[in-house]
């Protein structure tokens, strides 16, 4: 085995240092990006972060979130062209919305059905776990000439040779990256393999951002996993990603859709219920319920009710899965082939409220880190960031 001396390194090996500059307050720090693409004739203005495509965090209510912070959703694979369509027809906003496929002929028959009803292609997320295979290449650049308008991501893959390839030779206009970091993943556990996804995102954005087609028009990445806290996101885009893809961040938010578990609340409203049943172990029941028992005596005109406390229904936690989990391949695949083995893992995300806070959030990391290092926006950010090493990131005990 070949070994490469240099360590490579991930988001908590680094943090960006201070630097003495004129630039702008938070407030006046411009978040959005604008791109052309290698292939596609499209351009793109928005906040470039992108919701997951995986089934709980790549939802239309999500898409409709995100869109009110100009940043994308992946639509999950396993929407029919109908529902997209439909969704597509009463919402009008297309140009924040991927819409995902796998390698099957299937997959291309809905991208044709979506663009009939759109007349015009949508933009593309062609997903697969291990995206090193000439087959994959060949399929990216089949769904190119089928649809040349769009703009085709694909992956992922975390070294630069494979995303010159992508681009070069399968069409693609954005390149994702990253083998084993997802929060949901346990590729590495599996398999051994991966790469750091903060040198990763370094060495594949180099190797993108060299391939030019035309003026302003060049390769870009997307890096895919691993971002926990707003600062994964800053060090992302300070390492020079063009796109940031989050999944766990999102997942727990209101927009997911999934396997909910609720809390059920008292509200501090009170329900009648008459008491047809008048056993014993049935009344001490409700009373145990917190139910209010009223049998009334032969004087009182009332019939025999009981108060039962009206409960609402407060989201608890979400159950979030690894697309190559045991539990998806089990939802979606009829189980995990004889030959594989599951590459992701089950959790219970607490529930977090609305998405729009966990991006407020983000937007608001992003804009005072682009002003501790002097930057005016995030596209200036690579410019400015200069990071060191570190054995430390935060202080991340109680005293
Ligand atoms: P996160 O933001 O949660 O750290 O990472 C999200 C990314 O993890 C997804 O966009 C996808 O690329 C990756 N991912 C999702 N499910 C799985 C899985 O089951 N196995 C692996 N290896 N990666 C996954």
């Amino acid at each position: 085995m070949k070994i490469v001396d240099e360590i490579k390194l991930d988001f908590d090996d680094i943090l960006l240092v201070p630097a003495r500059s004129p630039a702008a307050s938070r407030k006046q720090v411009n978040l959005k990006r604008t791109y052309k693409f290698f292939h596609s004739p499209k351009e793109w203005t928005g906040l470039p972060i992108m919701a997951a495509n995986m089934d709980t965090t790549g939802t239309f209510p999500m898409a409709v979130a995100l869109n009110n912070h100009d940043a994308i959703t992946c639509l999950h694979k396993h929407y029919s062209a109908k529902q997209i369509n439909d969704y597509f027809e009463y919402y009008n906003h297309e140009k924040n919305v991927w819409v995902s496929i796998g390698m099957g002929n299937q997959d291309i028959a809905s991208l044709h059905t979506i663009c009939q009803q759109l007349h015009h292609s949508p933009n593309i997320c062609i997903d697969i776990a291990n995206g090193y295979t000439e087959k994959f290449v060949g399929f990216c650049s089949d769904v190119r000439k089928l649809f040349p308008d769009s703009i085709i991501m694909a992956g992922n893959v975390c070294t630069p040779e494979m995303v010159q390839e992508l681009i070069l030779h399968g069409g693609v206009d954005i390149v994702k990256i990253g083998i084993g970091p997802g929060s949901a993943c346990t590729t590495r556990l599996k398999t051994g393999v991966g790469y750091p996804q903060l040198s990763a995102i370094i060495e594949c954005s180099h190797a993108a951002h060299g391939l030019k087609s035309g003026e302003g028009r060049m390769g870009l990445i997307c890096a895919d996993g691993g971002c926990r806290i707003p600062a994964d996101v800053c060090k992302a885009f300070a390492a020079n990603a063009d796109f940031v893809m989050l999944g766990g961040m999102l997942a727990g938010t209101n927009e997911c859709e999934g396997e909910w578990e609720y809390h059920l609340d008292k509200d501090g409203v009170w329900i009648r219920q008459e008491l047809y049943e008048r056993s014993d172990d049935f009344v001490a029941a409700l009373a145990r319920g917190g139910g209010v028992v009223n049998i009334p005596n032969d004087s009182m005109t009332d019939s025999p009710h009981v108060m039962l406390p009206k409960m609402s229904k407060q989201k608890k936690s979400l159950l979030f899965y690894g697309m190559s989990s045991d539990k998806a391949q089990d939802k979606y695949n009829s189980g995990t082939n004889d030959y594989a083995t599951s590459e992701g893992r089950v959790k219970t995300i607490p529930y977090k409220g609305a998405a729009a806070s966990i991006m407020k959030d983000i937007e608001g990391g992003l804009r005072s880190c682009c002003a501790y290092v002097g930057a005016t926006s995030i596209k200036d950010l690579p410019k400015c960031a200069k990071a060191v090493k570190v054995n430390r990131t935060h202080f991340d005990r109680t005293v």
